[in-house]
Formats: structure tokens, sequence, C-alpha cells
């Protein structure tokens, strides 16, 4: 049964979707079967993975609307390596007709149980807002990743955050964890992101992420080739610090597998 993660933060330009997409190709790697979806009408995952949002026929927003099921709108990502489920602008408009729908906040859930046996990670890329879509996205999840800058107002946002999952927790998935929070953008010369790094460290202890994303410029450069960095440079920092991410999570959920590394190495 597939473990399902949102990737949320209801800041923009944290690295949400870098991370999604980075790590959904660093899963992949590691040998884990991998479906990505993109929750954002930005569509910004989808293009990094390399579909045309422009040219979709069917996305996302069918699925939560109910007109389509997962499998007949996911699609390979064009280096056929992990499945996505893309979006695009016209995913905005659900956000307001959801509302009158049954199971407004569950639909997504719903939707993905035909899939779920199907993969070992299901990764949801949540738009930065905490809106219905989000909303979709936390009541599907088991655990959410947090990817955060570390500078002066992200453990305000971050509070929002948990107050959020808190009350989905409370209210419709009992169940819903902090799967982890991710340091990204990293510089540790920066005093103040060390500062930031240290406290987010002392509330959150061992859910704060080992593994620390770099600023990286092969990560902020990979998207405009329409491919996770993993597929441009993997030799990169930043590719190496998605891998490192990818393998700290597998262990936490597999403890007894194989050494990912070598795998990974081997491929
Ligand atoms: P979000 O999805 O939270 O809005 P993005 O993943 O789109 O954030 O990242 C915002 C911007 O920062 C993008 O231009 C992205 O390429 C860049 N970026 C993200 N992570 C890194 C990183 N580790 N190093 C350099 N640039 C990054
Ligand atoms: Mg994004």
């Amino acid at each position: 049964m597939a473990k399902i993660l949102a990737v949320t933060n209801q800041k923009g330009g944290v690295g949400k979707t870098t991370t999604s997409v980075n790590l959904a190709a660093s899963l992949e790697a590691v040998k884990r079967r991998v479906l990505l979806i993109d929750l954002d009408p930005q569509g910004n995952a989808t293009m990094g993975s390399g579909v045309d949002k422009g040219q979709l026929e069917h996305t996302v927003y069918q699925v939560l609307l109910g007109s389509a099921s997962v499998v007949d709108v996911r699609v390979s990502s064009p280096s056929g390596k992990y499945d996505l489920l893309p979006a695009n602008r016209e995913l905005a408009g659900a956000e307001i007709e959801l509302i009158d729908l049954p199971g407004r906040e569950t639909r997504l859930r719903e939707a993905l149980r035909e899939v779920e046996r199907e993969y070992d990670f299901i990764l949801i890329d949540c738009p930065p807002a905490l809106n219905l879509l989000t909303l979709n996205g936390l009541c599907a999840a088991e655990a959410v990743v947090i990817p955060m800058q570390c500078e002066y107002y992200a453990l305000e946002g971050l509070s929002d955050l948990v107050n959020t999952i808190k009350k989905v927790r409370a209210h419709f998935n009992s169940k819903l964890e902090i799967e982890g929070l991710l340091r990204t953008m990293f510089d540790p010369r920066n005093i103040l992101a060390q500062q930031v790094s240290d406290q987010l460290q002392q509330y959150f202890g061992d859910r704060v992420y080992r593994t620390v994303i770099p600023r990286n410029v092969r990560l902020a450069e990979a998207p405009s080739f329409g491919i996770p960095a993993l597929y441009h440079d993997r030799l990169s920092k930043g590719t190496q610090a998605y891998l490192a991410l990818a393998r700290e999570i597998v262990t936490r959920y597999f403890p007894e597998s194989a050494m990912p590394d070598q795998q990974y190495q081997q491929t």
C-alpha cells in the first residue's frame, strides 16, 4: 500500500514543487514506484516533469470533480520513471466547484483508492494556500513533508500550518502526521539561517530531516529543461541532497530495506 505524503506549506517559493519533483525522481532512483500528483493550478510540477500543461485533455481537475478516474488521467513522465497526475490552470476553478459537492474535502482520497496498491509512494505537490485543494491533499495523505526556508518569518508561518494540521486531524483524517520538516535553499554561511535551523530542531526534534537541501543552481535550472535535476546532473549537490532525502524517508518506512545507496549506484 502506498505511503501518501503531502508536500505542503502555505507560503509560496519555499521549494514545495522542487521537492516534489526531485523527491519523486529520487525515490524512483532508489527503486520505489512513485505517483506524483500536481495539486497546484500553476502546474509547475507538471511542467517540471516534462509534461506540457497546455496540451492536456484531462487533469487532476476532472478527478476531483468525479468525471475521470486516476487511471484515465495519469501519465508517465516523459523520462518514463514515475507517474504523474498533471494539473493546469483549469484546476483553479475546482476551488469553487467543489464547494457544493458531497465529501468535498476527501475527493482526492477516495479517487486514490483505485491505485494505491500500485505505488510505494504517492507525493502530492500542494498549492501555496490553505484552501480546499490543499485540504484535499491533507485528507488524502498520511503525513506531510514541510519544505521551509530558514528565514525570519518561517516559524510564524509554521505555527499556522501546524494548527491547520491539527484541525484536519480532528475533523477529517485522524492519522495525519508530520513526516518531516525539510530545510531548503540552505546556506550554512548565513547566521540567521543557522539560528532558525537551531530553533526548528529545538521545537521539532527528530521530525526535522537530517538531510538539508542546499541552494543549488542545478535545482533552479532543471525545470527549464522539463526534467528533474537528477536526470540533468546526477552529481550536483542539489541532486545528491534529494537522493539523501529519499534514502532517509525510505529508511523510516522500510527500516529493513537494502542499502538504497548501493542500489542507486548500480543503476
Ligand atoms: P514552491 O513550490 O514552494 O512555490 P518552488 O519549488 O517552485 O517553490 O521554488 C521556488 C523557486 O526557488 C523556484 O524558482 C525554484 O527553482 C527555486 N529553488 C527551489 N529550491 C531551490 C534550491 N535548493 N536551490 C536553488 N533554487 C531553488
Ligand atoms: Mg509550487
